[in-house]
């Protein structure tokens, strides 16, 4: 039976471009009656965290997708999350040096910079040279008994080249002089992506992999473990990549990227997880609105085009139009609540609010802000006591800078990146505080702008810091 998945990695905001791909594996496996699995790619443990991948599951889950095996929902071929499945690894990767298919590299850092230097300098590709592939096994033995740190590395042909199919490319041929000896495991004992990626996919039986395009350099280092393991391959189906509406690859710098985006913006689920089908993929009647069923009732992966798909936030917008119109009166109240109108969203509101109001007539004009996307300001209202008009972009500049950065997205967080910024810029927090309330509430005072700018998170808050800009 046909098994797919998706192996996200928790180190960031819930991303479109994860939600992409996790659809059309999920058509493609309910289209052939199979499986569709979801596994966390968090070898990475200084990325990795449980609150991104807590942000990940949420997010796809509120699209509508759903998956018959994951971390949060089991099932025969678990543990589900990488991180719980290191004894896996260094056991297959024992398996591979006894086998002679991989080797102990002990070289150091710095040897490793100043080759990467050299090849740089003389154009050749970077790569690591092989040099502990000449190591004796006594030393290498020696070594290892003495806790000398290294790491495994995957012996790679020296000529030929390597034949890829792809599902939807055909044959793509990549000489095996471009194909790094790859390292499987690292240091710290954990593997990297490539060992653990194709561990589990042969242990979880998946018959398909579809995924980013990103992917397909990698594709010959795969299709070298598992000839080393002895295993079947795969199909892989490596699908075109989102862009912006320049073509650049789609980037949070230029579009907002986070499933949490558009669900703030107040974007129906069904409506963005249509748009996603329409990334490459169309209905044979070509019919632009269309629910996961009916795609799932027509898919056929060979109909993905590979011209790159461009996700345009304002056809986005025209789409999800249509499916507001759809909706009965009451559909449209209950997903309204479940938008904002419930108490997950307006609780943390209240302790902003609460002293401040004697009616609750005088809520919205204090809090909607809480409620709208964009916030209309005018370029007056950015006009600063201290600040030349300059200084004052200089300032939003930084600040959008400092907090695209910030990856623990609290109250406390978000003030040191602000007090970095004042200090940079020679300023009071005080004297900067005035150009946040306006950026993000829209007025010249309201509620703490501290903790609203906790609760609206960090997409919110940077697009309306990117507005501020425009
Ligand atoms: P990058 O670091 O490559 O510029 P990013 O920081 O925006 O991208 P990542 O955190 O690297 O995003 O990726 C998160 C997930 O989203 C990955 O699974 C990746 O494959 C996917 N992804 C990122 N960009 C795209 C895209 N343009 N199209 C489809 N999927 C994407
Ligand atoms: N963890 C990888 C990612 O984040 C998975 C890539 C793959 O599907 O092989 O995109």
């Amino acid at each position: 039976t046909v098994r797919t998945r998706i192996a996200p990695s928790p180190t960031g905001d819930p991303h479109v471009g994860t939600a992409y791909i996790a659809l059309f594996n999920q058509c493609f496996a309910r289209q052939h009656g199979g499986k569709f699995v979801l596994r966390i790619e968090d070898t990475d443990q200084v990325r990795s965290s449980a609150e991104s991948e807590k942000q990940i599951l949420d997010s796809l889950r509120w699209l509508g997708l759903d998956w018959d095996e994951g971390p949060d929902v089991g099932g025969p071929h678990g543990p589900y999350r990488q991180s719980e499945r290191s004894d896996i690894y260094r056991a297959h990767s024992e398996q591979l040096i006894s086998k002679g298919h991989a080797f102990r590299c002990f070289c150091t850092s710095e040897r490793l910079d100043q080759l990467r230097a050299e090849q740089m300098a003389n154009k050749q590709t970077p790569g690591y040279d092989g040099l502990c592939l000449s190591l004796s096994e006594d030393e290498v033995s020696k070594r290892v008994a003495a806790g000398e740190p290294h790491v495994v590395r995957m012996k790679v042909p020296e000529h030929g080249v390597c034949v890829v199919n792809d599902m939807l490319r055909g044959e793509i041929e990549i000489p095996w002089e471009q194909v790094d000896m790859q390292v499987l495991m690292k240091a710290d004992g954990l593997p990297t992506y490539h060992l653990a990626n194709v561990v589990d996919d042969h242990l979880m039986q998946i018959t398909h992999v579809l995924r980013g395009e990103e992917w397909i350099n990698s594709a010959p280092k795969h299709i070298l473990l598992y000839r080393y393991f002895g295993w079947d391959m795969p199909q892989l189906c490596h699908m075109p990549l989102l862009r912006n509406p320049d073509k650049s690859k789609l980037s949070k710098r230029k579009n907002p990227t986070s499933i949490i985006f558009y669900q703030r913006m107040g974007y129906l689920p069904q409506a963005l997880l249509n748009y996603l089908g329409r990334m490459g993929w169309s209905m044979p009647d070509e019919r632009e609105k269309f629910s996961l069923d009916e795609m799932v009732e027509h898919f056929d992966i060979l109909r993905v085009s590979l011209g790159g798909p461009i996700f345009d936030v304002e056809k986005l917008a025209w789409l999800n139009g249509q499916w507001i119109r759809d909706l009965s009166e009451q559909e449209f109240v209950d997903a309204v609540q479940k938008w904002a109108f419930n108490s997950d969203y307006l609780r943390p509101i209240v302790p902003l609010a609460q002293s401040r109001v004697e009616t609750f007539s005088e809520l919205v004009p204090l809090a909607g802000f809480f409620l709208t996307g964009k916030v209309d300001v005018t370029a007056e209202q950015f006009v600063h006591k201290k600040l030349s008009q300059d200084d004052v972009r200089k300032v939003m500049q930084l600040l959008l800078w400092r907090l695209e950065a910030l990856r623990q997205w609290d109250k406390d967080g978000i003030t040191a990146q602000i007090q970095q910024v004042a200090e940079l810029m020679e300023l009071k927090l005080r004297d900067l505080m005035p150009l946040l309330f306006v950026a993000i509430t829209g007025q010249a005072s309201s509620v703490s702008v501290l903790d609203a700018m906790a609760h609206l998170g960090p997409d919110l808050t940077r697009f309306r810091l990117r507005q501020a800009l425009e």
